[in-house]
């Protein structure tokens, strides 16, 4: 049997047929048109419905849809609460589905569905809890707890982005200053570092992106290699800000893991991992035990949304 997983984005729709081992055996890309709730359910069943014929799987081979918005859900009611880039309130997602394809429709959050793909690949097949921590324009988080999605009361539980981090620091697209997400993401670590080649003409971080329009995530940690002091202060601090949210998250549900996404995420070990599990572990409590959370690196990079998407209706996961 399959399962499609669809994976709603800023600008575009992505599906994706999955199989029992929850790998992506084909896939189909179209771009994000919104005009009405209406015309929105009809594309994303015409989307799936199409994935499956192309694919030559009939129609009863396919046990689920699953949909990842950006924004928060209400699996139970089939309904869409919010969401970030469309103007959806309030949306029956899975109603105006079923009007064109008559299937099981489970829905999720974006950074949910990334965490539960994540969760079901973890190379340990026992493990119960997962936080997905994705670096990005802000943070996205997702939390896996007795092999399920925490959502909360009202579906909008997980937005470890929005911790704060700074009394009265850095204002927040969300109405906080001091959010971690304004010291930790992708976004934030560029504008580090674009702050220290300011201030420093004759650092090397100008060498390495040429101006400031051009510095990402990388910029910082190859100055660093070049033995720039200024690129080093600001991997430091950089590092330390994670590492201030991680151990919230150890504190507060000391998971058996936590995977780290998005580009930033993929700077060699030495850089970041190891640095944030030694800083991690000096800060939580119950440093004495003998076991704590791993912290990885995230391997499902931006498949892990049309998978957890396409995961969400299977009961509790998982190849055994
Ligand atoms: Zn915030």
């Amino acid at each position: 049997m399959y399962s499609i997983g669809i994976d709603i984005g800023g600008t575009n729709l992505k599906a994706g047929l999955v199989d029992e081992n929850g790998l992506i055996t084909a896939t189909k890309k179209a771009p994000l048109r919104f005009e009405s709730m209406e015309q929105m359910g009809e594309t994303l069943a015409r989307m799936a419905i199409e994935l499956a014929e192309e694919n030559r799987i009939p129609r009863d081979r396919v046990s689920s849809v699953g949909m990842g918005f950006p924004g928060p859900v209400d699996d139970r009611r089939g309904v869409v609460i919010k969401t970030t880039n469309i103007p959806i309130r309030f949306m029956p997602v899975a109603e105006m589905f079923r009007r064109h394809w008559d299937i099981p429709v489970h829905l999720g959050n974006d950074a949910d569905c990334a965490a539960l793909g994540e969760y079901f690949h973890y190379e340990d097949k026992d493990i119960e809890s997962l936080i997905l921590v994705t670096l990005g324009t802000g943070i996205g988080t997702g939390i896996i707890l007795n092999g399920r999605i925490h959502t909360g009361v009202n579906g909008c539980a997980g937005e470890g982005g929005h911790i704060v981090i700074v009394h009265n620091g850095e204002p927040c697209n969300c109405g906080r200053r001091g959010c971690w997400e304004r010291y930790a993401s992708a976004t934030a670590l560029i504008s580090q570092t674009v702050s220290a080649m300011e201030a420093d003409r004759s650092s090397a971080l100008w060498e390495v992106a040429g101006s400031p329009e051009n510095v990402d995530g990388r910029t910082a940690f190859e100055a660093m290699h070049r033995g720039d002091a200024a690129a080093k202060r600001v991997v430091d601090q950089y590092v330390e800000y994670l590492a201030d949210g991680l151990a919230s998250f150890v504190n507060i549900f000391q998971p058996e893991v936590i995977a780290l996404g998005g580009g930033v995420s993929n700077a060699r070990d030495e850089d970041l991992l190891l640095p944030l599990q030694s800083l991690v572990l000096d800060q939580v409590f119950g440093k004495e035990a003998d076991v704590h959370t791993k912290i990885v690196k995230a391997k499902l990079g931006n498949d892990a949304g049309i998978i957890g998407a396409a995961l969400l209706g299977r009961s509790r996961r998982r190849v055994d």
